[in-house]
């Protein structure tokens, strides 16, 4: 385990009241090492699987395909005719029998035979080419076809050559996706070992919050965090445990962190960690456990506290739990949880680094961008008759208007040294939608 020592050597370097983003992910992810309960692993059903992290690699127990066969509807043969036919345009076969899928045909064929051929057929003997229906022409049990139509060996699926017997279909630290399901179905595999999900612990924090179904007060907001979160949470496959909302006082803190950390792998807050809170926030972290910082020069999501948090009388006793104390504002909620916490989740449920997919765009108008900090704006990508990306920003990028969230379609990703973009620069873009 790396000690608190270790912690402020890497910190050291920097300054911790305005770290650069890059310096922060790199603090992070070096703290944020697979928990030693990843040895815990479990087995779970193919319709489970899905999402889960694969805790081993998974060797096919087959060659698929398990057997050489067809490709098209045709006629299989030899390739040997079309070596002997040399010279002349055209080759006859007489059609010897049919091979269906799942019903071969069972004897060989001559050299001046074939077989007529469906999809998946398994090839018969001595057969190695298929030459497809719609190139011949067959009258009564002969068929004839154009020898510049094909070559030896054309439209064979070879045994093995989706997946060899013995070679690793899958690698462990795999997040199963729906192609990896059918794969897995394809080698006969009912179910996969998977890490245990990693605990997530959250709350919100302050006095102006009211959960959904009370009644606002003058000065009261909905706490929005939670779902936000939430639904993040379950995206990344993490086990998530809502604490409900903190309010702004010492005992109450101090109570659902203990809480927090005994019970998850890892505990975010959101709220209590800007200037007007941050001493009596950071007085209580430190006598829970370590910080490592506490500003990230990133916009939205400048007062970020992070660290690590013991449930034992003093740091170093009891269990320790990774703690992330995001802002308040809903947006730097998102932004922060993307760009800081997320790649930190799946490290510790033992997943392969999954980097976020970054696109060039084109900057259809100019963008507001201060030097100094990395910003995180909101954008509306379309893609153009050219094929290229261009980008807009949702409008006004205040962090606390949760509605550029569900307008945008990505995240424009302004650089620290950047300032000012005029329109027809190209910029960094990463979508919020993935395939699969
Ligand atoms: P804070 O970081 O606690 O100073 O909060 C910054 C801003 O975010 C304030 O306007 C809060 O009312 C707002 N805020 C904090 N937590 C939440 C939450 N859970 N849901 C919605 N807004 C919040
Ligand atoms: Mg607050």
């Amino acid at each position: 385990m790396t000690t608190s020592k270790d912690f402020s050597a890497c910190v050291a370097q920097y300054d911790p009241n305005a770290l650069p983003v890059e310096a922060a992910q790199e603090i992070v992810r070096q703290w944020a090492m697979p928990r030693a309960s990843n040895a815990q692993t479990e087995r779970v059903s193919l319709h489970d699987a899905l999402g889960r992290v694969l805790a081993e690699d998974v060797i096919s127990p087959i060659d698929v395909p398990a057997f050489d066969n067809s490709a098209m509807d045709g006629y299989a043969f030899s390739g040997a005719a079309l070596a002997r036919s040399s010279g002349s345009d055209t080759i006859d076969l007489a059609v010897a029998g049919t091979a269906f899928a799942g019903r071969p045909f069972a004897a060989t064929p001559g050299a001046a035979e074939c077989v007529r051929i469906m999809t998946g057929a398994l090839m018969p003997a001595g057969c190695d080419t298929v030459i497809p229906q719609e190139h011949v022409t067959r009258a009564g049990d002969t068929i004839r076809f154009a020898a510049a139509k094909i070559r030896a060996g054309q439209n064979r699926r070879l045994s093995g050559e989706d997946l060899a017997k013995g070679k690793p279909a899958l690698l462990a630290g795999r997040i199963v996706r729906a192609s990896d399901l059918g794969l897995l179905a394809s080698l006969g595999i009912a179910d996969v070992s998977v890490h245990k999900r990693l605990v997530v612990a959250f709350f919100s924090t302050g006095d102006e919050l009211r959960s959904v179904g009370e009644t606002l007060s003058p000065g009261s907001v909905y706490d929005s965090n939670r779902y936000t979160l939430f639904a993040m949470l379950k995206r990344l496959g993490v086990e998530t445990i809502d604490l409900g909302v903190v309010r702004d006082d010492r005992a109450s803190l101090e109570k659902a962190l203990r809480e927090a950390t005994a019970r998850a792998d890892v505990v975010i807050s959101s709220g209590g960690v800007s200037v007007g809170d941050a001493d009596f926030t950071r007085e209580l972290m430190s006598s829970l456990g370590d910080i490592a910082f506490w500003k990230i020069a990133m916009r939205p999501g400048r007062p970020l506290a992070f660290g690590r948090l013991w449930s034992g009388a003093r740091p170093g006793a009891g269990k320790p739990a990774l703690f992330f104390g995001l802002p308040g504002n809903p947006v730097a909620v998102m932004a922060t949880f993307y760009f800081i916490v997320r790649e930190a989740l799946l490290a510790m449920s033992g997943a392969a680094h999954q980097p976020l997919t970054v696109i060039r765009a084109r900057a259809a108008e100019p963008i507001k961008k201060r030097a100094g900090r990395t910003e995180f704006q909101r954008g509306i990508a379309t893609r153009e008759a050219d094929g290229r990306w261009s980008v807009v920003t949702t409008g006004s990028q205040g962090s606390g208007v949760l509605s550029s969230m569900s307008e945008a379609n990505c995240f424009i990703v302004l650089e620290h040294a950047r300032g000012e973009i005029d329109a027809g620069e190209d910029v960094e873009i990463v979508p919020f939608d993935g395939l699969i």
